[in-house]
């Protein structure tokens, strides 16, 4: 396990298609939405590691809105005997390494390394690249599922220089 805190990433959003998550992406591409945040979810019942993805939307009703359109990935694991990297199956860990046979594995997905940085204080920016999918098939209906590629990008707080 890596003690470096991610710098720099691009991923994209996971999780999109529940929730209504489809129509919240639409209503972000359409209102130009360009920056999201993270939110950390230590609490949730599916992963500790979980981070939200948000963006604050201009409401109809007036104001503003904070709404959810998925979460950080975090479905990775190395082989704790060989290094070898699986996704994960279903809730957890691969059963056995597919190159050694090995049954211990480390955790390494995306949102596991910026959960550990963000709950030792430190912030990550998250921006939109490109809103994804959409298209339209002959009879009307979307061709493929609507998505988020981001960059997300360690905040880092440069002390002021005052001129003399
Ligand atoms: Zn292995």
């Amino acid at each position: 396990m890596g003690t470096k805190y991610p710098d720099k990433v691009f991923s994209k959003i996971v999780g999109t298609t529940f929730d209504n998550r489809q129509e919240k992406i639409v209503r972000a591409k359409e209102a130009g939405a360009a920056m999201l945040h993270l939110e950390r979810e230590p609490e949730n019942a599916y992963d500790p590691d979980a981070i939200g993805v948000w963006v604050e939307l201009y409401s109809k009703e007036g104001g503003y809105e904070t709404i959810q359109l998925g979460y950080i990935s975090n479905s990775e694991y190395a082989c704790a005997d060989c290094g070898y990297i699986m996704p994960g199956r279903g809730k957890g860990a691969p059963s056995a390494c597919s190159e050694c046979d090995g049954t211990e594995f480390d955790r390494i997905g995306l949102a596991t390394q910026l959960a550990q940085a963000m709950d030792s204080g430190i912030s990550y920016t998250c921006k939109v690249l490109e809103y994804t999918g959409g298209d339209m098939k002959e009879d009307g209906t979307e061709k493929k599922n609507r998505g988020v590629n981001i960059f997300i990008e360690m905040l880092k707080i440069t002390e002021p220089t005052y001129g003399v």
